[in-house]
């Protein structure tokens, strides 16, 4: 089958590789209808990881059921169906929490608690920019959609970035009312903030610097604060009066950097610490593992960035981190698109074929003006 594949930084290739099949009995296989590329994808593109050459990427994925194993019971053959991102088994501790992104048998890497397709560190699972893709317990982790292709695009955003923009405003502790300060509006900051007028917050207020996000934020009613307009911080307090917004949430990463392009990892963490108000909640999606490609680097090591601790802890914030549990959120998320209730795909702008990835990461890659969130469409 047709796969796109990691051969080394900035380089992916389309090209043949072995088929997806059954291995045990209770995978099924995908055959794949919409597949997205993620700001995720990147921290393996650029070279930032140590994800093994020749990995098939891809985590955002939907299709058809193709096969299933004999000890598949729920799903059938034809159904049309999303893929969380993560690979649980259901059964574990943190499952049976709720806590699928921290799945304690999925995973093989030591130390590392939660599996993922096509990612690093994340177990040896192929991901799904191809034409098939093995989903491990699909009892588990496959969600049932609607018959047919209405909503595709919609629906393609649930294996990961709603449910994960959700996870932020769930983490940040986000009720009616609230105003609510969302930093990024890459693909996870925009569903944030979706996700925050969804639940009813008072005013939501989007900080980037792209104009084309800034444009999709406003777009969908939050209020854009343009980095290179001077402070954030100042921006929010001066359009809160001086009171702060009660909640925030992290949608960058440890790639922060100032209106001049300059990287400072602590920078958001600091922001959001001085502009939500005492006894507020931050919500931290945005990744903060700046991994060690040659891997010399101790796990307990990576990703220790100095913030102002001291003062969350003098304002009583509460802070909730990690990687998104998709199948906490996803059903629900499902039923609120076919309601007619939210609308995700409002920032999708391209669907290209698998062939044209290599060209779909390069744009992406180079955050190139108006290329917010690519899907590819195998088949297609
Ligand atoms: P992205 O890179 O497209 O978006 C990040 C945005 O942050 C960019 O638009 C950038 O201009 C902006 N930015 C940079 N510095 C800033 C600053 N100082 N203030 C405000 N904005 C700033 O990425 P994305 O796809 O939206 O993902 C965001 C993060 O979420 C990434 O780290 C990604 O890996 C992570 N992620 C986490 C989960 C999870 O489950 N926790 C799931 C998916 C993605
Ligand atoms: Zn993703
Ligand atoms: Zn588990």
């Amino acid at each position: 089958m047709r796969a796109v594949v990691y051969e080394g930084p900035r380089k992916v290739t389309v090209r043949d590789v072995p088929d997806a099949r059954v291995e045990q009995p209770t995978d099924a296989v995908i055959r794949l209808t919409t597949t997205n590329v993620c700001g995720s994808d990147l921290h393996m593109y650029e070279g930032r990881t140590s994800v093994e050459e020749g990995t098939v990427l891809g985590h955002e994925n939907m299709g058809v059921v193709e096969e299933v194993g004999p000890a598949v019971t729920r799903i059938k053959v034809g159904d049309r169906v999303s893929v969380p991102f993560n690979i649980a088994c259901g059964t574990c501790r943190n499952c049976l929490h709720g806590w699928t992104s921290y799945c304690l048998r999925t995973n093989p890497t030591e130390g590392v608690d939660g599996a993922a397709y096509g990612y690093a560190n994340m177990g040896p699972y192929p991901g799904g920019q191809a034409e098939y893709l093995r989903v491990p317990f699909a009892d588990v982790n496959l969600l049932e959609l609607p018959e047919g292709r209405d909503h595709e695009d919609d629906f393609a955003m649930l294996s990961d970035i709603f449910p994960t923009g959700w996870h932020g405003t769930a983490l940040a502790g986000v009720s009616p009312g609230d105003d609510v300060a969302v930093f990024g509006a890459g693909p996870v900051g925009l569903m944030a903030a979706h996700a925050a007028l969804i639940q009813g917050a008072a005013r939501v207020f989007v900080v980037d610097k792209e104009p084309d996000r800034l444009r999709l934020a406003e777009e969908i009613g939050a209020q854009a604060v343009d980095l290179t307009a001077g402070g954030p911080v100042e921006q929010i307090m001066d359009a809160t009066l001086g009171r702060g917004v009660d909640c925030g949430v992290e949608a960058v990463g440890y790639q922060a950097h100032d209106a001049s392009g300059q990287e400072h990892p602590e920078l958001v963490l600091d922001n959001l610490v001085e502009v939500v108000r005492s006894t507020g909640g931050i919500g931290v999606v945005g990744v903060y593992v700046p991994e060690d490609p040659g891997a010399t680097t101790e796990l307990a090591e990576q990703g220790r960035i100095p913030f102002q601790f001291g003062a969350a802890f003098t304002k009583g914030l509460h802070i909730g981190t990690g990687q998104a549990p998709v199948a906490r959120y996803n059903r629900q998320l499902r039923d609120l698109i076919v309601a007619g209730r939210a609308r995700p795909s409002f920032l999708v702008s391209h669907h290209l074929g698998l062939d044209e990835a290599p060209d779909a990461y390069a744009h992406f890659d180079a955050r190139d003006d108006g290329w917010t969130k690519v899907l590819l469409n195998p088949g297609a």
